[in-house]
């Protein structure tokens, strides 16, 4: 062991050895993996080594398939067999949604260039995997790269190919202590202290020690998790192929061949956490002692479908544990006020995702940035509220149960729920609030009356037509709208407009004025649709997305600059938004009539009510509208002084459900879906925002884009001809039988009438008037490209 590298990786399981592999094929040679014990001492060894391609996030879907990928090369490069096995894999759906949610993932996988699958009836299916019984099945999908390999081998394979390219593997050595340095790291080990620039904790079931040695609190826990492996079955000794890996979702099993016999892994329903607070140290080697009784549903069904299990006794039971964050997803890279701390945690599933993790997190650390849009699995997606115990225990507990289970895109979810309110909750609750949740927030869905239920559902809802009538009111008179989760920041001090003018890619607003803002990252790819407020007296304010809040105020922090005092709003904060025509009647009446002269885009501080605030003039769904800011304390009396303002115009409160539909009906863009850190300014429509007399971050690539060949895809809307159902995001677009593009949100224009989508298309279609189809929850659909904004295309309402 040397005194210095660039890189420490703490941690020998699948996931450092991979990030070693990753950052030494970038050419970073000076780096080491610290393992406590042996590689693969920790979950890494009784893994089922299981990959397959499905994923519910197409992002991460591609960074699976880039590690089945990498498989065979990590296996010819380091010379270590990783015992692959490339069965082709079958996941099978029980249930009528099921299937038709199948069948529109399937085309996901063709919006994003995963084309090795197919869909396959219950007979085929059989076909392929003879042990299998169809009975209650629907269909199911085929993938050709599915299959399983040797944990162990894998892991040496990722760690032979990293010391090949001249990366050490230092075995036997514990890390003890973190001490972070002006320089990077000091590292206590067991043999000695090292220094080094970045630190990965890639710990696995002991990642959160190795985060409590930085501070750190990371939402992470481990869960157990049984297998067993079974007999020699006579059934397979007479085949001459080795059968498909297999997932029953209804059945809440995979299965793979194993020799002769097959392993048949259980998600359990009734999930168990082990040792919450990390792995003890001893332990390695050691497996918990398994509990049918406590699965015996699902090995009834298992059993059941694999009949010939009945008839074979158990090799051996696994129960093991494993790590999940709350939503299962990793979580993946530098960690928020801790430079050159580097998490590469949580990853569920290390086998198939593992290399996708290794090679995003090197490119970060090289690089500054991963290659593909990582957000899903961006340590900075949660914020410090999640290092609550019982907050991680509730929803890692709720994910693993529901693993298997089908969640619908309208359904609301109850772990660690509720948990921040806004000041009106109570009151809005009373009004018959449907609450979803955006980070730790509670936010308003619609207003339905007592006693409703929202079904869960692919398709439209039974929650339909009373987002029609909040659309409605908000067209034809005035709703209100709760805005608490809006994101803001303050920025003042002496060079707050001069770091402003660097970090946003447009001009300014002048004093009293709001701006609309995108922030470019380095590479000129997107980072943030920000709106800008100049409040006339030093203060700015940036305001975004709310569940970006700490993954911007990372950016900002990156990129600061002396003289810049800079403050998240967030918990000091709150709002609503007024819209409709006779929004500027109801605001006059609390105040003494200025604000009724704020033009469109302008802002400033007024009195509403008893209350002072600031107001700005805009509104994401198109009308004319008032965004209202106050103190969170203030938000119940704003509400109410709105509501009883707004009594005579006939005013309604709305939720977030409408707004969408309006802003579809605007074709403005809203972040994850039209807006993402894969896309440009070009692709989508961004640019028309950007200055390009004025110097910021990404110019130069934003200009290699605009003067180059321009993008190949750009923004357009659609309208679909759709029937009880819209859609939602990632549907593959068609023209004469070829795929030129992808919807990146779509729904129901309430006012026009229409289903709707944004979508990103290949230039030659984009032109309005092109006719295409769309695949709605797996029905291939008419659509055309109409031009933008269906309603109000000249923003006359929005600027009255
Ligand atoms: C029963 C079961 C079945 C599974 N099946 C599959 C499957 O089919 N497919 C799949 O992809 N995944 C599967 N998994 C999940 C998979 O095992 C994990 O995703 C993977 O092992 C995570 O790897 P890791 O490198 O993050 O963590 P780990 O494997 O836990 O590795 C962490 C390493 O860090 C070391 N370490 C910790 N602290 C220190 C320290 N202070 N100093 C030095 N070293 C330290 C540990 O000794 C350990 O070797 C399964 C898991 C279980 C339990």
């Amino acid at each position: 062991m040397k005194s210095h590298y660039r890189v420490v990786v703490i941690g020998g399981g699948v996931v450092g050895a991979s990030v070693l592999y990753h950052l030494a094929k970038l050419g970073w040679r000076d780096v080491c993996l610290l393992e406590r014990s042996v590689l693969t001492a920790g979950s890494s060894w009784h893994a089922a080594g299981g990959i397959h391609a499905l994923n519910a996030d197409p992002n991460i879907a591609q960074l699976q398939a880039y590690t089945i990928d990498l498989l065979s090369e990590i296996e010819e490069e380091s010379g270590q067999n990783i015992g692959l096995h490339m069965t082709g894999g079958l996941t099978m759906a029980g249930t009528p949604d099921r299937w038709e949610w199948l069948q529109s993932a399937y085309r996901t996988f063709q919006s994003i260039g995963i084309h090795d699958c197919r869909l396959v009836s219950v007979e085929e299916a059989v076909d392929l995997n003879p042990i299998m019984s169809g009975e209650g099945l629907l269909g199911g999908m085929w993938a050709d790269r599915e299959g399983y390999i040797d944990t162990t081998g894998t892991v040496h394979a990722y760690a032979g190919a990293a010391k090949k390219r001249g990366a050490e593997v230092i075995e036997h050595n514990r890390v003890l202590e973190l001490n972070q340095t002006l320089q990077g790291w000091e590292v206590v080990t067991e043999k000695g202290t090292v220094s080094c620039e970045h630190v990965v904790n890639a710990a696995g079931l002991w990642a959160k020690q190795v985060g409590r040695m930085a501070g750190i609190e990371l939402p992470v826990s481990p869960l157990n998790h049984h297998y067993l492996i079974s007999d020699t079955i006579p059934a397979l000794e007479e085949l001459d192929f080795e059968v498909p890996m297999t997932v029953d979702l209804e059945g809440f099993t995979y299965l793979r061949q194993d020799q002769k016999g097959v392993l048949l892994g259980i998600y359990e329903i009734d999930h168990q956490h082990w040792m919450m607070d990390g792995a003890p140290w001893e332990y390695g080697f050691e497996l918990q002692q398994e509990d049918p009784d406590r699965i015996e549903h699902e090995l009834t069904l298992g059993f059941e479908r694999y009949p010939c299990l009945q008839e074979v006794g158990v090799k051996t039971w696994v129960n093991g544990a494993f790590t999940f964050s709350p939503d299962g997803n990793p979580l993946v890279g530098p960690v928020p006020g801790k430079r050159g701390y580097w998490s590469a945690c949580a990853v569920m599933a290390g086998f198939l995702q593992g290399g996708g993790v290794g090679k995003s997190l090197a490119e970060w650390i090289i690089h500054g940035a991963p290659e593909a849009d990582v957000y899903g699995m961006d340590v900075a997606r949660y914020g410090t509220w999640a290092e609550n115990k019982q907050y991680i225990k509730e929803t890692t507990g709720q994910f693993y149960t529901r693993r298997f289970v089908m969640t619908y895109p309208n359904e609301q979810l109850p772990a660690g729920r509720p948990l921040k309110t806004a000041g009106a909750y109570a009151d809005m609750t009373a009004a018959g609030c449907q609450w979803g949740q955006s980070w730790d927030l509670e936010v308003p869905l619609y207003f339905a009356g007592p006693g409703f239920e929202e079904t869960p559902s692919l398709k439209r809802s039974n929650a339909h037509d009373i987002v029609a009538e909040e659309c409605k009111v908000v067209r034809e008179r005035v709703g209100l709208l709760d805005i608490t989760g809006f994101s803001r920041f303050e920025v003042t001090g002496p060079n707050a407009e001069g770091w402003l003018n660097r970090i946003m890619a447009s001009t300014l607003p002048e004093p009293g004025r709001a701006r609309l803002a995108p922030m470019l990252a380095e590479d000129g790819r997107l980072k943030g649709d920000l709106t800008i407020f100049n409040w006339g007296d030093g203060t700015w304010w940036i305001m975004g997305s709310y569940y970006l809040r700490a993954w911007h105020m990372r950016w900002f922090n990156d990129h600061m600059e002396d003289g810049v005092t800079l403050r998240d709003l967030g918990e000091d904060t709150a709002g609503f938004s007024l819209a409709g025509p006779a929004a500027r009647r109801v605001i006059e009446k609390l105040t003494d009539g200025r604000v009724g002269d704020l033009p469109f885009m302008g802002c400033g501080a007024f009195d509403i009510g008893l209350l002072r605030c600031k107001v700005g003039r805009l509104s994401v769904a198109g009308e004319l509208g008032y965004e209202i800011h106050c103190r969170a304390g203030d938000h119940a009396t704003l509400r109410r002084s709105l509501l009883e303002a707004g009594a005579g115009d006939g005013i309604r409160e709305y939720g977030f459900n409408a707004l969408l539909s309006l802003r579809l009906e605007k074709s403005f863009g809203i972040w994850n879906a039209e807006f993402t850190q894969g896309y440009t300014p070009g692709m989508t429509g961004m640019d028309r925002w950007i200055d390009w007399d004025k110097s910021f971050i990404g110019k130069a690539a934003a200009l290699a884009e605009r003067d180059g060949n321009g993008p190949a895809q750009v923004q357009v809307t659609l309208e679909i001809d759709a029937e009880g159902a819209d859609a939602s995001g990632y549907e593959p677009i068609w023209s004469e039988g070829q795929q030129v593009g992808f919807v990146t949100s779509g729904g129901y224009g309430h006012t026009i009438g229409k289903s709707l989508a944004m979508a990103l298309i290949n230039v030659d279609k984009a032109a309005a008037g092109t006719d295409v189809s769309v695949h709605v929850v797996g029905v291939e659909r008419s659509a055309r490209v109409i031009p933008a904004s269906p309603y109000d295309p000249g923003g006359k309402v929005m600027r009255a």
